[in-house]
Formats: C-alpha cells, sequence, structure tokens
C-alpha cells in the first residue's frame, strides 16, 4: 500500500481499495443478488446495458458497477517508478489529438478540477480520436451520453472524489492530479489504443 509513496500516501491507498472499492463491490453483489443474467454478466456488459437493468435496482449498479468498474480500471493504472512520458503511437496520438503533451496533461487537470463535487477525469478514444471528459459520481463513458455525459473508450480514468486524495491534499484537488502523473503507467494506458 505504501507502493505509490509519496505521490499517494498508504493509508489512503488503504482506505481507498480496502474500504470503498470494496463497498461498491459488496453493495453491487447485494443489488443483484437473486438475478442470474445479472450475475452471469461481465462488469463491462453490466455497466454498458444499464437499460436493461430492473428499475428498481438500476440506481445501485449504476453506483455500484460503476464504482466497481472505475477502481479496477484505476489501480490498473497506478504503477511506482512510473509516471515520465508516454512513447510511440500513444505519444504521437496524444501529440495529434492535443497539441503536445504539457497541453494534454493541463487540459486533463481541468477537467480533473472542475468537476464540481465527486467524480472523475477521464482520456477516451471516441470516434477516432482522443477527448478528455469527466463524469459525476461513479458515472463512466462507456454508460453512454445519456447517462453519463459522455461516451467512449477509457484509456485513463482518475478518481477527483475527495476520499482520493483528502489525508494527504486536503481541499487541493489540484496538487493531488499533478502528484497522479508520477505513478500513471503509460504502458497500461497505452494498451487502450
Ligand atoms: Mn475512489
Amino acid at each position: 500500500m505504501e507502493a505509490l509513496e509519496p505521490h499517494i500516501d498508504a493509508l489512503t491507498m488503504e482506505i481507498h481499495h480496502d474500504r470503498h472499492h470494496k463497498a461498491y463491490v459488496d453493495n453491487l453483489n447485494k443489488a443483484i443478488a437473486g438475478n442470474a443474467a445479472l450475475e452471469a454478466k461481465p462488469l463491462d456488459a453490466l455497466i454498458k446495458d444499464l437499460a436493461t437493468v430492473p428499475d428498481n435496482i438500476r440506481g445501485p449498479v449504476r453506483n455500484n458497477g460503476g464504482g466497481h468498474w472505475n477502481h479496477s480500471f484505476f489501480w490498473k493504472l497506478l504503477a511506482p517508478k512510473a509516471g515520465g512520458a508516454p512513447t510511440g503511437k500513444l505519444a504521437d496520438t496524444i501529440n495529434a489529438s492535443f497539441g503536445s503533451f504539457a497541453d494534454f496533461q493541463a487540459k486533463f487537470e481541468a477537467a480533473g478540477i472542475g468537476r464540481f463535487g465527486s467524480g472523475w477525469a477521464w482520456l477516451v478514444s471516441h470516434g477516432g480520436k482522443l477527448e478528455i471528459v469527466s463524469t459525476a459520481n461513479q458515472d463512466n463513458p462507456l454508460m453512454g451520453k445519456s447517462l453519463s455525459g459522455c461516451e467512449g473508450k477509457p484509456l485513463l480514468g482518475v478518481d477527483v472524489w475527495e476520499h482520493a486524495y483528502y489525508l494527504k491534499y486536503q481541499n487541493k484537488r489540484a496538487d493531488y492530479l499533478k502528484a497522479v502523473w508520477n505513478v500513471i503507467n503509460w504502458n497500461e494506458v497505452a494498451k487502450g489504443l
């Protein structure tokens, strides 16, 4: 849990992974318990097809299914001794989409800072190009535009809920967003291309 120090502190990682993420998993399982079709569905499909989830559990499945997907994705993107700048095709695509890596970073940080309350900042691939978007709560671009306000395939997602940074950064979300760059594994991000 201290692997990402000093950028993300051990206590935040422990509480975030063992309590917050676990609660999403537990509450998702509780919501779909007894519905064999939903229990058998892969998580990706579950959050892409929320319209097919019965009305009475759609809210909990959206929040907790999204929470489970988003956190599982986020952990994979983080690594000690990572950071730096992307290379190869990902670097070329970022430069073509945003002008430069620095411009991309500034725009991504602005998306995270601009998300009022809790949510996520995303880099998505959509219609053959890269875009920066943000979602509220545990929504995900895969849920589609009508629910999440955006669409596309996530390549990078950064949690901007206060629980992701408050112990170390308090109200300074911007400082957290700058620090996160030091632990992003660009090889993992590039897998989404
Ligand atoms: Mn979180």
